[in-house]
């Protein structure tokens, strides 16, 4: 059973959600909507997880002396709209609404600049770890409560960081599950439309 998650249109926030919020994020262009999930993974250090350092990535506080990889990217301004931890609980550190700095120079269908008309959602694993059940049902949950929020959101535009960003990234990886994701939501809808 996938438990109810609801966003607020007009504020871009998600009930019961923790929120760490990113200065890293500015606003969508004028006129232009979410019409675009994004699904990445990451984990810090790599290939470990349930440490801080996502959220310290993400707020721009990431001590660039505390691990060797920190110091490559310390310095960079990014976030991601949410993370989804192992254990499927979710972090927000960007409002819906706003444009969180996630895809990097990307392309979706010939249409560059995905962060302008996406939502970019995290998971924390690597290419090569399967990601967890509870990943999967949260993506599910928040991505139904994000096309009942958002109606320029369809749920079947929905894309890995991999591809809109072909030779530059990876994740969330081969081990990301699309048939998985999609099942999982199709039933997450429906729940959704039953009220
Ligand atoms: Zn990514």
């Amino acid at each position: 059973m996938i438990g109810a998650v609801k966003i607020d249109a007009a504020t871009g926030l998600l009930a019961g959600a923790r929120q760490v919020f990113s200065p890293h994020f500015d606003a969508r262009p004028a006129g232009v909507l979410p019409e675009l999930l994004v699904v990445h993974g990451i984990s810090l250090p790599p290939g470990e997880f349930g440490g801080p350092w996502i959220d310290r990535l993400f707020t721009g506080t990431l001590p660039a002396d505390a691990h060797p990889y920190f110091g490559e990217i310390a310095a960079q301004r990014v976030s991601a709209h949410a993370l989804i931890r192992r254990d499927g609980r979710i972090v927000q550190y960007v409002p819906f609404g706003e444009r969180a700095w996630h895809a990097g120079q990307s392309a979706y269908r010939g249409r560059t600049a995905c962060n302008d008309f996406s939502i970019g959602v995290e998971l924390e694993g690597t290419d090569d770890v399967p990601y967890t059940k509870e990943q999967y049902e949260a993506l599910a949950a928040l991505t139904a409560a994000l096309v009942a929020a958002y109606p320029s959101l369809s749920a079947q535009a929905m894309t890995g960081h991999s591809d809109v960003a072909p030779g530059r990234k990876t994740d969330p990886g081969p081990t990301f599950d699309w048939a998985r994701f999609r099942e999982l939501l199709d039933q997450a809808l429906r729940a959704t439309v039953r009220g």
